[in-house]
């Protein structure tokens, strides 16, 4: 199957290599952990746990990493308002996220990495850069000297003599000059800090991701990934640091995804209009959630409103409800067993997600699956074989795209009592039928 993706490094669609057959290497940049996630910062979690689910559909062996930033201005202030420490607030943030993830059913990665444990590496890869030449230390910071990369803005599109003119705004005495960025800032605030050979202090955003993808990943990877709002300067960033010091790009493919507006409205703090994402996972079911954060192409931009959950929610429900009605039915005939997808449709959903991940239309696909089993299940005399193959078939795209019914086995009583329940309804004898699905219900059986 040939898998075609937008990489934002060239602005192009591209056939998608692996660096090794069947593996796939892959990392996203994580949250600053100071605060919860809002439904914006959801979406990459949803949409990369897709893509992961993805490859490993297709017989990919996935390693997936997604860091978290614990070092942080705002993570100190926000420790101090709180009265903890800095790891403590960390802690707390991350146990929250994680939460999260595990709500929207997304797979847990590889490994978190986070900045506090990689201190020394990220001291020693700005050594290294101070060191070629490539970075600088002046007053109380080092620098990252952007004129020595010849690959300055090629992710973001932008010539350096233009960044220039748009960053004299902020001109900082010290740089040498106003486009370098910090990689290291001195410091004898109260904050968290370690002490270097640069002398006390933090390490600057940037750097993180170049080491911890060296360290973990030894070397480049396949994609990586994160909000379209990272692309500058952070991933920008990433890219110059990690040329310098290897002469490789630090990924071969760059996917960006779209923010989530709400009401036509960029979501903001200051806007006071940002939605929890646990708040939205508490409201609605999470299926529906994922479905909403899925249903448009990744790299568009979506403007989220409570109205548009209304429909998300019934279509799960419907979607669910076929599910339930197709495995009770296979169930009670013990016809579950195990059997491959049909191939056509099989086909046609994974096609549309190897074709840059176009999750819209393979949902389109699943609906015509859905309909399908609908007027299977009609018929009186069932093709106990074929409704096990659409069975499989939903299994599958269920599962590249995270859905997951709640629907348990049944124990043998429990299938006698649903067959006496159906018998009773087939003979007309509602009186009988009410008693029984009383027990079916008390026993919180889901049909
Ligand atoms: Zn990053």
């Amino acid at each position: 199957m040939e898998i075609k993706i937008y990489n934002s490094l060239t602005n192009t669609i591209e056939p998608f290599k692996p660096i090794k057959p069947n593996e796939l290497s892959i990392y996203v940049c994580g949250p600053t952990v100071y605060n919860d996630i809002h439904i914006g910062n959801a979406r990459p979690v949803v949409f990369f746990d897709t893509v992961c689910r993805f490859f490993k559909t297709i017989g990919y062996n996935v390693k997936y990493v997604s860091n978290f930033t614990d070092i942080d201005d705002k993570i100190i202030k926000k420790a101090k308002e709180e009265g903890l420490t800095e790891k403590e607030l960390a802690e707390k943030y991350i146990t929250r996220y994680l939460r999260v993830c595990n709500e929207f059913n997304c797979e847990p990665a590889f490994c978190y990495p986070r900045v506090t444990e990689w201190i020394g590496d990220i001291a020693d890869f700005i050594k290294e850069l101070v060191q070629k030449g490539f970075a600088y230390q002046v007053g109380d910071n080092v620098y990252f000297r952007v004129r020595s990369s010849d690959k300055y803005g090629i992710l973001s599109n932008q010539k350096l003599d233009d960044l220039e003119v748009g960053s004299r705004i902020d001109v900082e005495s010290d740089k040498e000059d106003p486009r370098d960025f910090v990689l290291w800032k001195l410091t004898n605030d109260e904050g968290i800090k370690w002490d270097t050979e640069f002398g006390m202090g933090r390490p600057g955003w940037h750097t993180e991701c170049c080491v911890m993808i060296d360290k973990i990943f030894g070397g480049p990877i396949d994609i990586h990934g994160g909000g379209n709002d990272l692309k500058f300067p952070h991933h920008e960033n990433e890219i110059a640091q990690v040329y310098a010091l290897h002469n490789h790009y630090i990924a071969n493919y760059w996917i960006h995804n779209g923010r989530v507006d709400f009401n036509n409205q960029k979501m903001s703090k200051s806007l006071g209009n940002t939605v929890g994402a646990q708040k939205f996972l508490d409201e609605y079911n999470h299926n529906a959630c994922r479905l909403m954060l899925v249903q448009n192409n990744y790299r568009q931009n979506v403007n989220f409103t409570y109205e548009l959950m209304t429909p998300a929610q019934k279509d799960w429900e419907k979607m669910e409800k076929t599910y339930i009605s197709l495995f009770r039915t296979l169930e009670l005939a013990n016809g579950l067993k195990e059997g491959e997808p049909i191939f056509d449709y099989k086909e046609a959903f994974l096609s549309e997600i190897a074709n840059d991940f176009n999750t819209p239309n393979a949902i389109t696909v699943l609906y015509q699956v859905m309909k399908d089993v609908n007027v299977l299940l009609r018929q009186k005399d069932k093709d106990y074989n074929v409704l096990n193959s659409y069975l499989k078939t939903i299994d599958m795209m269920f599962y590249v795209l995270g859905l997951k019914p709640e629907i348990k086995l049944l124990t043998e009583d429990q299938k006698k009592l649903v067959t006496e329940w159906y018998t009773a309804r087939t003979n007309k004898d509602f009186e009988k039928a009410d008693v029984l699905r009383q027990e079916i219900n008390n026993q919180g059986i889901i049909l």
